[in-house]
C-alpha cells in the first residue's frame, strides 16, 4: 500500500499530539512518526488511521490506541536488541513499533484468524520477528527469558507464566482489571529475584483469553 506524503504529515501531527498528552520518549515518538499505521487497517479507513482511536480489525478485535501504544513502549524502555514479548499481535501495529524501536519481537496471537491475516502481511513487508498461535496467558517457554514483555489485552491478573519469563532486570506492562477498565502495571523483576509493582493509569483493552485470561464469552 502507497505511504504518500500526506500519511507521512498525518503522522507527525499524530506524534506531535501524543507529545502533547505527555509522552516523553523521543524515539518512541519518532516509531509513531515512522510506522505506516494505515497499512494495518483495511483501506477504506485510511483517513481514520491517524485519529488517536482504537479501531476495529474485524474477528471482534481492536488495533489499540496510538496513545495506549506509546504509553506501553514508552513503559517498556525498549533498548536495541532487547528480546521482547508481545502476547495479543492483533494488527501487527504494536509489533512493528517495537521492531522499529530495535528489539527482537516475539508476538503470539490467540486468534487464528489474525494470526494467519498478520503474520502473511508482516512477512510480506519484510519484517523479521518470530509469530505464534496459540494461548500468550502462558508466555512463550521456548525462547524465555525476555527482556521485556507486552501485554496488549486486559488480563483478570498478573500471569505467573509471565513474570517466570521475565530475565532479570526484566519489565513487564500489562493492563489488569476487569472487563469496563484495566489499570496499567509496569512489573519489574530485580536481579535479586524479587518483583516490585507500580501503576499507570486506567485504560480499556479487548479481554485477555486463555487458562491465565478470562473464559471465552
Ligand atoms: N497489539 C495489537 C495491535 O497492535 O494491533 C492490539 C491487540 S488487541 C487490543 C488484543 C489482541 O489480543 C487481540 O488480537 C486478541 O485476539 C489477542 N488475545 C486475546 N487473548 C489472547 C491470548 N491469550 N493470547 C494471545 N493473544 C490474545
Amino acid at each position: 500500500m502507497e505511504d504518500s506524503y500526506r500519511h507521512k504529515g498525518m503522522r507527525r501531527l499524530l506524534a506531535k499530539k501524543l507529545a502533547e498528552k505527555g509522552i516523553q520518549d523521543a524515539q518512541v515518538l519518532e516509531a509513531i512518526a515512522q510506522v505506516p499505521r494505515h497499512i494495518f487497517l483495511d483501506p477504506a479507513f485510511v483517513e481514520q488511521a491517524y485519529q488517536d482511536k482504537a479501531f476495529p480489525i474485524g474477528e471482534g478485535q481492536t488495533i489499540s490506541q496510538p496513545y495506549t501504544v506509546a504509553v506501553q513502549s514508552q513503559l517498556l524502555e525498549i533498548k536495541k536488541g532487547d528480546k521482547v514479548l508481545e502476547i495479543g499481535t492483533g494488527s501487527g501495529y504494536q509489533a512493528c513499533v517495537l521492531h522499529f524501536l530495535g528489539a527482537k519481537v516475539y508476538t503470539i496471537e490467540y486468534n487464528k484468524a489474525l494470526f494467519l491475516k498478520t503474520s502473511r502481511l508482516l512477512k510480506s513487508l519484510g519484517y523479521s520477528m518470530q509469530f505464534y498461535h496459540g494461548d500468550g496467558s502462558q508466555g512463550w517457554p521456548s525462547f524465555a527469558p525476555y527482556d521485556k514483555i507486552i501485554v496488549t489485552a486486559g488480563a483478570p491478573s498478573v500471569p505467573h507464566k509471565l513474570m517466570e519469563q521475565l530475565a532479570p532486570k526484566g519489565i513487564l506492562v500489562i493492563p489488569v482489571g476487569d472487563g469496563a477498565k484495566q489499570c496499567m502495571l509496569k512489573i519489574v523483576r530485580h536481579e535479586n529475584g524479587t518483583f516490585t509493582k507500580e501503576e499507570f493509569g486506567d485504560f480499556r483493552f479487548v479481554p485477555l483469553l486463555g487458562k491465565d485470561g478470562w473464559p471465552r464469552a
